[in-house]
């Protein structure tokens, strides 16, 4: 079992990238069990689409450096 460290770390993961099926599993799993974890997820999903649609408003952002 996974502890909520890495629960927290597999959550905002999940938000960028695709998990496997072995870790959306765990993590459902556990968010089932842990308040702090789904609190910490339901914040983070909330974050990421709010990142995302700030995104998709600038342009996807490539290097500016000069
Ligand atoms: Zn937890």
């Amino acid at each position: 079992m996974k502890n909520c460290e890495e629960i927290s770390q597999l959550a905002s993961r999940a938000c960028d990238e695709k998990i496997s099926l072995m870790e959306t599993v765990e993590l459902k799993v556990h968010l089932m069990m842990c308040k702090n974890c789904r609190t910490f997820d339901a914040n983070n999903k909330q974050l990421s689409k709010i990142l995302k649609a700030q995104q998709e408003q600038d342009g996807i952002p490539t290097s500016k450096q000069a």
